[in-house]
């Protein structure tokens, strides 16, 4: 028998003895064709968005080597999914579990621990369990991506009655969206807010359903004859999320308590009618007076969907690489953003949003948005019809907020050749006054970088998330250490505003979770101790958002990326680092 490859990273603490018969139980468990060493043999090769690499950052920031993974497990059900924790606790081996992998911006199927163990929910557990038209509701495993339900909806005619709400990009997992709490933009863009009932595996291996989940089926057999439905959970556990007693679910998402391996997701009626558009704002001072005007639209949901105000050079990019628009490397002057602006016919700001119902209602909803943006001096409005070119951002926003899912926004990325992200993504209020403060310290810090502010603000129910895509040029180690300096620097200046982020890159987590340090980092503190009595072993994520376990406390320096620049002294410039 030929001994497995040696892994470019073993896990902490352990031999390659010790993880060769790790290997072996993890092959006997799930079979050698779902067990994938990453070699220190192979070169990581980076894969592209649609076929993504497994064990390593194909948008790596820090070296390539890094955050990589000694192995990768492809569980073929549930009860391997418990096994894998199982053995994982026997080993004191980590593990980071994803759903499609797909996390581009955020750190991919990366983990955070070196020489982890990667564990691809995706590849077979990609079943729709359940699509209830009349409640509006799917029941879904980690490998259903957006993509995959609308396809489903799509071939049972099912998009006449329920819609779908859709990120960006379309081949991401439903779940692993919801776990991380990402966005979409449709009247159901908040992810996590209409999600109902999960199934989770524990760090220790045992299966819980939270919500009305928790509540048995119905136990009566010619019940469960005549409705087989009830086999999949509660008969109300998609359709209210809380059940009874303390609700667990929030700490399962951004977390390392649990495995996610089924979830329930709300589907929107089909509205009766749909109606997308744009309006172009010609300044920043235009911005600022939009936001005054839209923040009582959007409480008061007038505004019926998520809608975006996107920053010319995002749209730019879309239509083509810097190289299209100008020959300098030098960031893109405020005149040339206005002359970007003149060639693509679009605003220095641009607002997409939609219109949902009855053609009555979207008339009566247009003449108030359309009335209200009309006060500001230069705002242009326009329907898809009135866009001749077909690759318009606004042709493929179209799609996504009615909740199509597309590639369309993959396009940005080469604005550097080589282009890789990172995604810098602060909170602020839905205000004119924050926003542009946040807009304008953000900006700065780009330009010192000699990079590009590429940014939207996504605005929610009561704020915005402002997300700013740093594009650098992956092969280029200037280029890396600028955006790993710029959104280092980014994190603590806006710290100091009082601003957070929702999410950060696998390299950021200790980062930004230091900032959220009321009374003594007390959140932090609950947070160690609630990992700590379920993961006692610390083998589930260790140093998701910032939490380590208490055997990696022991030698924490070891493990914390960025200390010194929490600590107060972050270099003055890229060039320092
Ligand atoms: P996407 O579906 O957008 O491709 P990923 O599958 O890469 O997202 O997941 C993003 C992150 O969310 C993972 O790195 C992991 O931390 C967390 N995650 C994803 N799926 C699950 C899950 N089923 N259970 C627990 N955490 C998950």
């Amino acid at each position: 028998m030929t001994s497995p490859p040696h892994p470019m990273k073993l896990p902490p603490n352990t031999s390659l003895e010790i993880f060769t018969s790790f290997i072996t139980r993890c092959t006997s468990l799930c079979g050698a064709s779902n067990v994938q060493i990453i070699s220190q043999d192979s070169p990581l090769d980076d894969g592209s968005y649609q076929d993504p690499c497994k064990g390593h950052d194909m948008h790596a920031i820090l070296s390539k080597t890094y955050f990589v993974a000694s192995a990768v497990v492809y569980p073929r059900d549930v009860p391997e999914v418990q096994a894998m924790m199982r053995l994982c606790n026997e080993f004191v081996i980590p593990v980071w579990p994803w759903s499609a992998g797909r996390n581009t911006g955020y750190g991919g199927a990366a983990p955070r621990v070196p020489g982890s163990v990667g564990l691809d929910l995706g590849r077979h557990l990609n079943r729709i369990i359940e699509v209830n038209v009349e409640s509006c509701y799917a029941l879904v495993e980690p490998g259903v991506t957006y993509f995959a339900l609308h396809e489903y909806l799509e071939k049972r005619g099912l998009r006449e009655k329920v819609w779908l709400d859709v990120p960006d990009l379309g081949g991401g997992s439903i779940i692993g969206n919801a776990v991380e709490r990402g966005a979409g933009y449709t009247p159901y863009g908040d992810h996590f807010m209409m999600h109902s009932g999960m199934e989770v595996v524990l760090p220790n291996g045992e299966l819980v359903r939270t919500g009305m989940g928790a509540m048995p089926d119905s136990q009566d057999p010619e019940e469960l004859k005549k409705r087989p439905d009830l086999q999949t959970g509660n008969r109300a556990w998609g359709l209210f999320n809380y059940g009874f007693g303390p609700y667990n679910d929030g700490i399962f998402t951004q977390s390392s308590l649990g495995i996610v391996v089924k979830m329930g997701v709300w589907l929107m009626p089909n509205p009766g009618g749909y109606q997308a558009y744009m309006v172009t704002l010609p300044s920043d001072a235009a911005l600022n007076q939009a936001l005054e005007i839209i923040r009582p639209l959007r409480i008061g949901m007038v505004i019926q969907n998520v809608p975006t105000f996107r920053h010319i050079l995002l749209d730019a990019a879309v239509h083509g690489p810097k190289s299209s628009y100008t020959s300098s490397k030098a960031p893109i002057t405020e005149e040339e953003m206005d002359q970007i602006a003149e060639k693509l016919d679009l605003g220095r700001w641009n607002f997409y949003g939609a219109l949902y119902g009855p053609q009555p209602i979207r008339d009566v909803v247009w003449q108030v948005i359309k009335g209200s943006f009309s006060q500001i001096p230069g705002a242009k409005f326009y329907f898809p019809e009135d866009r001749k070119e077909k690759d318009s951002v606004l042709h493929t926003r179209e799609l996504t907020l009615q909740g199509i899912p597309t590639l369309g926004e993959l396009s940005w990325v080469d604005w550097l050749p080589n282009g890789a992200h990172l995604f810098f993504s602060p909170i602020t209020n839905i205000s004119g006054k924050d926003a542009l403060a946040q807009y304008d310290l953000t900006k700065r810090r780009c330009a010192e970088a000699e990079l590009d502010f590429l940014g939207t603000f996504v605005v929610g129910l009561r704020e915005m998330h402002h997300i700013v895509c740093i594009v650098f040029d992956r092969e280029d180690p200037e280029s890396r250490q600028k955006a790993h300096w710029l959104i280092r620097t980014l994190v603590s200046d806006c710290a100091k505003h009082g601003w957070g982020e929702y999410r950060t890159h696998l390299s950021l987590m200790d980062a930004v979770s230091a900032t959220y340090n009321f009374n003594d980092n007390a959140q932090m503190k609950l947070n160690e101790s609630i990992k700590d009595q379920l993961d006692p072993n610390g083998i589930l994520a260790p140093g998701k958002n910032g939490i380590w376990p208490a055997s990696y406390r022991k030698d924490i320096d070891k493990w914390v990326l960025g200390a010194d620049w929490t600590s107060g002294n972050p270099p003055a410039t890229w060039r320092d680092m």
